[in-house]
């Protein structure tokens, strides 16, 4: 079975609601630095190296990160 793979939600995810900044806090957990950001306030997405750990997911405030 594929492992799972963290997806964003974009209806939910809101950077300005989660930081000062505009800098995703789930991106500093990330320790395979698959979630990314184009730039400070835009919403990040995952590339290819997601490994399904779940701990963005649990570090995103608004919920906006699932596995699936
Ligand atoms: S994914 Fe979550 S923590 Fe990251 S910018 Fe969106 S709402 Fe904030
Ligand atoms: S599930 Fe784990 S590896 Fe995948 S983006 Fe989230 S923190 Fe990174």
């Amino acid at each position: 079975m594929a492992k799972p793979t963290a997806v964003v939600d974009y209806q939910i995810c809101d950077p300005k609601k989660c930081s000062e900044d505009g800098k995703c806090p789930a991106i500093k957990k990330c320790k395979h630095k698959a979630l990314q950001q184009e730039a400070k306030g835009e919403a990040p997405a995952v590339f290819g190296l997601c490994m399904g750990c779940s701990t963005c997911v649990t570090a995103c405030p608004l919920k906006a990160i699932r596995l699936i």
